[in-house]
C-alpha cells in the first residue's frame, strides 16, 4: 500500500490518495481542492481512482470533487454518510465563508461498520458524529491506519461550534471509536500532522482517554 498526502485549498486540508500498488487501484479520501492536481498525481503514479471517500461534507473536504471526476476516464462512486447529504447539496456550507462549490456527483450512502475496499485492502467505516452529524472515519486493521477527517487531530479535536456540531457527541465518538483502537494505529487527519492512537490517548488534552 502507498499513501500520498496533498495539503490543498483555502484552509490547508489534507487530501489522501491511497493505492494498492499490486493492482494500481486507488481511492481519494476528501478531495479538498484542486481536483485536477489530485488526478494528475494519481495518473503520474499509474493509479486508477476507483472511489472517493468523504469523512464529511464541509466545503474544504469536497471542493475538489467536481474537477477531479471531470479529469477521470470514468466517474467513480462517492461515499458519504447520509446525515451530511444536506450539507453536500448546499456546497459544503461554502457560502458562509464566501466561496461557491460544485459538490460533484450524487453520493452513495455510507453506514456504520460498512467495509470499503481499495485493491485487496479493507477499511471499516465508523460513524463518528460530533464535528458533523454525518462524519465518518475509515480504519484499516491490516495496515493499522485510520483516516479521521475533522474528528481528531494531532493534539487537538474538531470544532463543534459550526451547524450540526456537538461537543458531548464528539467526545463520545473519540472515546468509543478512536481510543478503543490499538495504540500503534496511525491517524491521518483532515488538517495538520499525522499522529497515532497511543499518542493522542496520552497527549490530547481536549479529550482524555477516560472521562
Ligand atoms: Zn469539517
Ligand atoms: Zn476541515
Amino acid at each position: 500500500m502507498k499513501l500520498k498526502t496533498l495539503t490543498l485549498g483555502p484552509v490547508q486540508t489534507n487530501t489522501y490518495i491511497l493505492a494498492d500498488t499490486d493492482t494500481n487501484e486507488a481511492v481519494v479520501v476528501d478531495p479538498a481542492w484542486d481536483g485536477a492536481t489530485i488526478a494528475k498525481v494519481a495518473l503520474d503514479e499509474g493509479w486508477q481512482i476507483k472511489a472517493i471517500w468523504l469523512t464529511h461534507a464541509h466545503f474544504d473536504h469536497i471542493g475538489g470533487i467536481a474537477e477531479l471526476v471531470a479529469a477521470l476516464p470514468e466517474i467513480p462512486p462517492v461515499y458519504l454518510h447520509p446525515e451530511d447529504y444536506d450539507l453536500w447539496k448546499d456546497g459544503g456550507g461554502a457560502k458562509r465563508f464566501g466561496f461557491s462549490i460544485d459538490p460533484g456527483p450524487e453520493p452513495e450512502a455510507l453506514s456504520h461498520r460498512q467495509i470499503l475496499e481499495v485493491g485487496r485492502f479493507k477499511f471499516e467505516t465508523r460513524h463518528t458524529p460530533g464535528h458533523r452529524p454525518g462524519h465518518s472515519v475509515f480504519y484499516c486493521t491490516e495496515e493499522k491506519i485510520a483516516f479521521t477527517g475533522d474528528l481528531i487531530f494531532y493534539r487537538s479535536v474538531g470544532r463543534t461550534d459550526l451547524p450540526g456540531g456537538n461537543w458531548a457527541t464528539l467526545e463520545k465518538s473519540i472515546r468509543e471509536q478512536i481510543y478503543t483502537l490499538p495504540d500503534d494505529v496511525k491517524i491521518f487527519s483532515g488538517h495538520g500532522d499525522a499522529t497515532s492512537v497511543g499518542d493522542e490517548r496520552i497527549g490530547n488534552h481536549f479529550v482524555k482517554a477516560s472521562a
